[in-house]
């Protein structure tokens, strides 16, 4: 079996992140692999649908949600001492940032939680269940143990 050569671990920042980063930094070791690390900050969409005009009050929530994701990313890859080599914030659907990425950037592995913050509800959350159906490349679902 050939070894993976680039590991996109995929975090959404809520407590289980940590399980799935520690078996994603052990998998980029193992096979020698480049590590990359990606959030994708769900931003609210700047179109006020009442009057269709740009709402500013939005525009700087934003603002707020991106510089505060930015901060959270680099304080949880400093926490857990990971050292991956790529660290990306992308905006937009998660599902659909997740696959773009690792198809723009020759991933061979996605690694994942089983759910994340929506819940454990499904036995696979609604991201997890999406990367899983439409990745072109392996897809790794930790099961995650509720702390
Ligand atoms: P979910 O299916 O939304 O419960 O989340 C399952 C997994 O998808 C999480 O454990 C993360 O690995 C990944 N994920 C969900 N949301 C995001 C996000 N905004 N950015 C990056 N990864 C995410």
């Amino acid at each position: 079996m050939n070894n993976y050569n680039h590991i996109l671990l995929a975090v959404d920042l809520s407590p289980t992140s940590q399980q799935v980063a520690i078996k994603a930094q052990h998998l980029a070791a193992l096979n020698q692999a480049k590590l990359s690390i990606i959030h994708v900050v769900e931003i609210i969409p700047m179109i006020d649908i009442n009057y269709e005009t740009v709402s500013p009050f939005t525009s700087e929530l934003n603002q707020i949600l991106i510089s505060n994701a930015e901060k959270n990313l680099s304080f949880f890859v400093s926490e857990l001492k990971l050292t991956p080599e790529e660290q990306l914030l992308e905006q937009g659907d998660p599902r659909d940032e997740i696959i773009r990425v690792a198809k723009e950037n020759q991933v061979d592995l996605i690694v994942i939680g089983s759910h994340g913050r929506h819940g454990l509800s499904l036995l696979l959350g609604s991201t997890a269940n999406a990367i899983l159906h439409h990745a072109v490349c392996d897809v790794l679902a930790v099961r995650l143990i509720e702390e």
